[in-house]
Parts: structure tokens; C-alpha cells; sequence
């Protein structure tokens, strides 16, 4: 594989024998973009891109590396790690490659629906069918490396993104992985709702003891998808900060989502707060176009849907903040498409994608609305983006932050930065405090519905 980069036979020798030893998944994941260079006869230097890639490596491979070395040159080998983050290879966008990785878990899978049902996890989400880009690689990288080591390194394992980016897709994939390796398992995956759903239960009909058997004692891995609803729901953050550290003695692999980091969510106990952070936090961005094409074009090709690059680019182009919304709009060309008798065609996607955007297309822009509020308020653009703290500009400021998030789905850290670069929490802020006081505050609120009527009348 061309991606590894080495500069003598010894090692290229040592690199062949590890492919045999590791799934394509793994190799792919975390052997390309290294760099392997013999330093002298005693010495192999080993580059990789972070530090998380290199503890992965020497906690999992650096035994079969030594001994492959020492194997074939029947010399003993010291091995040394160097992170270089900026390595050219380090920005390329990395895609799975979508080959079918025999070793991966379709078929046990299927032999067991029963438990799979049971554990909530849905088999569409795999790692197979997860496209890696530069937005979600640490996420993913994280994932991988939680799922092959499940309680080992990073626990809990804490993902964080928007809507729509794929955390519930990776948190399925580690609970699907962790299976795959250990068949008899007992994973847990609920969302935050339905454990605050089965606390109520458990106090309402007394079963407070089934609750804490199944969540602290009959599970291996508790996933929980958008954990940030448990916050201001006090039964509910108690039980759990108990189950987590029951789990965390036991050793037992948690694994969170949200869309917000710990430290951001809103009415969080603070004792929840910091064991979320305890392990390790992975963000998950908007991708970028090509990943958004990739994802495009391999969902395509997982539905057997025709696609041209011309109409994935489209499409890709067209929407951007929501992966949800990308695969939406490809299933309903695709279905228009079959209904007309005809392909997708630019056409064809142009006119779903007037419906799937609607109002809130590609010409409401960050920058639109502030143009719209500036005018609203008499300021200039520049008085949005300025640091300076009157109320008669943080004001608008925040009106105008809190539109963008609503109505752009753009992040918080993308919002910030168009105002002058400011930090994601400043936006955070901004919104809910005009969120929280829009029922309280009759001005505010006509100057929000009027700015929100132009909004709608200008795209
Ligand atoms: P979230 O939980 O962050 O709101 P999801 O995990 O539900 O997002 O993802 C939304 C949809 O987008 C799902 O159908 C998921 O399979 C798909 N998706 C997201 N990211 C990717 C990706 N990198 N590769 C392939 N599909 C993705
Ligand atoms: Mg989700």
C-alpha cells in the first residue's frame, strides 16, 4: 500500500507481514500516512500524525512489530515513535476505502438478530460504511480505537458535532465492532431520552433494583446517544452519575455522544461535567465537499442508485450542514427519478433539491443575515463583528448569532468565526439567551419575527 511510506526492504518486509495480521479496516486506519525509516542497524523510527495514532500503534502493534523485525533480520530492534501533525499527509481526506473488508462482522451479525435487537444497536451503521474525511478522522480514529480496546485507553469516550454528522452512526459502529470481536457481549444502546424514560419508570413502578442490575451490572458497554438530555433532569443525572461509576470501576467501556462538549451543555451537574472529560473528547465538523460527494457516492452505490459526479457534486454542494439532509435528498431524486423512468439527472436534482432546501437555501448565508440585521438596527456589518460591548451592538449582535444558528444550521465555531472571530461559546451564549428570553421580552421578539419574515422573503 502506497499510503506508508518506507525507506528500506526490512521494513517494508515487516509492514507486509503486519497487513496479514490486521484487518484492511485497521491497517487503513491506523498504518497509513506513517512513515518507517531504519535510523541505523538497531533503530526503526516510526513518523505518525498524532500522538493517539502512536499510543494505538505501540499499545497494539509494537510487540509484532519487534518481533517481525527481529524475524526477519534476526537482529533486536529498538523502535522509536516521532509525531509530525503536518505532515503533507496529515490534510489529505481519508476515505475507507468501501472495499467489502471480509473480516468484518455481516455475516455474525445476522446469525444473531435476537441480541442485536436487544442491545438497540442497528447494523446499518457500521464502520464498513463510514466515510472518513478530515471533519470526523479523529472521531473515527477514536471510535476504532475504543471499539478494539473497549475500557482500555479512552474511557469514556466522548463524541461531540452537529446534527446530522454521523455520532449515532459511529456510536452504533463501536457497539457493532465490539461484537463483532467479543459475540457474547452485553452492549447497551439508548439515547439520553429513553434512560431518563426508564429512570421515571423505575421510580413510578418501583424498579429501581431491575434498573441498576441492567444498566450497572449486566453490561460490558453503555452507549448512550445524546447524552446532553439527561442535563436539568436531576433523578435522572443522579442515577447516572452512579451507573457511570459503577461501569468506570468495573472497567466497562461508556461512550457518550452529544452536540455540545461537556463543559457547553447547559444545566449539566458539574460532578457529570468532569467525568464526561475524563477520557477522551473527539469533535465532529461539517465535512467538506469531498467527503460530502464521498458519503454521497457510497450511500449511492449501497442502494445501487446510478449517480453521476455531476449531480453529486450538485447535490454536495448544496447541502452542507447536515448529512441527514444530503442522503435525503439522494433518496428522493432517486425515488422522482424512478417514478419519471429516468436517471438523476442535473435537472432532475435541481428541482428536489428547490423542495429540500426550501427557504433556507444556499442564498441565506451568514452573511445575509447580517446584512438584515445590521440594516434592522441601523449599524454597520462591521459593528456585528466588532468586540466592542455596548448594548446597543451586542444586542443585535446576539439577535443576529442566534438567526444564523436557526436558520443556517451552521456550527457554533463557524458562526463565531464570520463574526469577527469570535469563540464558539460567545455564539453559544448568544443563543441561548436570546432563546431563553424571547418569551419574556415582547420587543425582542417583534424584532425577531420581523427579522425572521424577511429572512423568509429575501431567499
Ligand atoms: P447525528 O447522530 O450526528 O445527528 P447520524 O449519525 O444520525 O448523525 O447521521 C445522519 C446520517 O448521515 C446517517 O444516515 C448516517 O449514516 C449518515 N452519515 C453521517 N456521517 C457519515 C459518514 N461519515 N459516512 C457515511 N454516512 C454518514
Ligand atoms: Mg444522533
Amino acid at each position: 500500500m502506497a499510503e506508508v511510506i518506507v525507506n528500506n526492504q526490512l521494513l517494508l518486509k515487516v509492514l507486509d507481514a503486519i497487513k496479514t495480521k490486521v484487518s484492511d479496516l485497521h491497517y487503513n486506519n491506523w498504518f497509513k500516512n506513517t512513515s518507517w525509516s531504519l535510523e541505523n542497524e538497531k533503530r526503526v523510527l516510526i513518523c505518525v500524525d498524532s500522538k493517539f495514532v502512536r499510543d494505538w500503534i505501540s499499545e497494539n502493534y509494537l510487540d509484532v512489530i519487534k518481533f517481525e523485525l527481529f524475524k526477519i533480520s534476526g537482529v533486536e530492534h529498538e523502535v522509536l515513535f516521532k509525531i509530525q501533525p503536518n505532515t503533507a499527509t496529515t490534510h489529505q481526506p481519508k476515505f475507507t476505502t468501501g472495499n467489502p473488508a471480509p473480516s468484518l462482522p455481516v455475516k455474525k451479525k445476522e446469525e444473531n438478530p435476537v441480541l442485536r435487537v436487544a442491545t438497540g444497536l442497528n447494523p446499518r451503521y457500521s464502520f464498513d460504511n463510514f466515510v472518513v474525511g478530515n471533519s470526523n478522522q479523529f472521531a473515527h480514529a477514536g471510535s476504532l480505537a475504543v471499539a478494539s480496546n473497549p475500557a482500555k485507553n479512552y474511557n469514556p469516550f466522548f463524541i461531540y458535532g452537529g446534527v446530522g454528522l454521523g455520532k449515532t452512526h459511529l456510536l452504533n459502529a463501536i457497539g457493532l465492532e465490539i461484537l463483532k470481536n467479543k459475540p457474547n457481549a452485553k452492549i447497551l444502546l439508548v439515547t439520553g431520552e429513553q434512560f431518563t424514560n426508564e429512570v421515571v419508570n423505575a421510580i413510578r413502578y418501583q424498579k429501581t433494583f431491575e434498573l441498576r442490575q441492567k444498566y450497572r451490572v449486566d453490561c460490558d458497554a453503555l452507549l448512550i446517544d445524546d447524552i446532553q438530555f439527561i442535563a436539568g433532569k436531576e433523578r435522572t443525572m443522579e442515577e447516572f452519575f452512579h451507573t457511570f461509576n459503577a461501569l468506570y470501576e468495573s472497567r466497562k467501556q461508556i461512550v457518550l455522544t452529544s452536540d455540545l462538549l461537556p463543559k457547553d451543555i447547559p444545566n449539566l451537574e458539574e460532578r457529570l461535567r468532569s467525568r464526561f472529560s475524563w477520557g477522551l473528547l473527539a469533535d465532529i465538523q461539517i465535512p467538506e465537499l469531498e467527503t460530502r460527494m464521498a458519503i454521497l457516492e457510497k450511500k449511492a452505490e449501497e442502494d445501487k442508485i446510478p449517480l453521476s459526479k455531476e449531480v453529486s457534486h450538485l447535490i454536495a454542494s448544496n447541502i452542507k450542514t447536515n448529512i441527514r439532509d444530503l442522503e435525503g435528498c439522494l433518496v428522493r431524486a432517486s425515488a422522482l427519478a424512478s417514478l419519471k423512468n429516468s436517471t438523476i439527472t442535473t435537472e432532475l436534482a435541481s428541482d428536489v433539491l428547490k423542495k429540500v432546501v426550501g427557504n433556507f437555501g444556499p442564498t441565506l448565508t451568514i452573511e445575509a443575515i447580517q446584512q438584515m440585521v445590521a440594516n434592522h438596527f441601523q449599524l454597520k456589518i462591521s459593528d456585528l463583528k466588532s468586540a466592542r460591548r455596548h448594548k446597543n451592538l451586542s444586542h443585535p449582535r446576539q439577535i443576529a448569532m442566534y438567526l444564523c444558528k436557526k436558520h443556517i444550521k451552521s456550527s457554533y465555531p463557524e458562526i463565531g468565526q464570520k463574526f469577527g472571530g469570535k469563540d464558539h461559546t460567545t455564539v453559544i451564549h448568544a443563543f441561548q439567551k436570546i432563546e431563553g428570553t424571547l418569551s419574556l421580552d415582547p420587543s425582542l421578539k417583534d424584532n425577531v419575527d420581523h427579522l425572521e419574515k424577511l429572512i423568509v422573503q429575501n431567499i
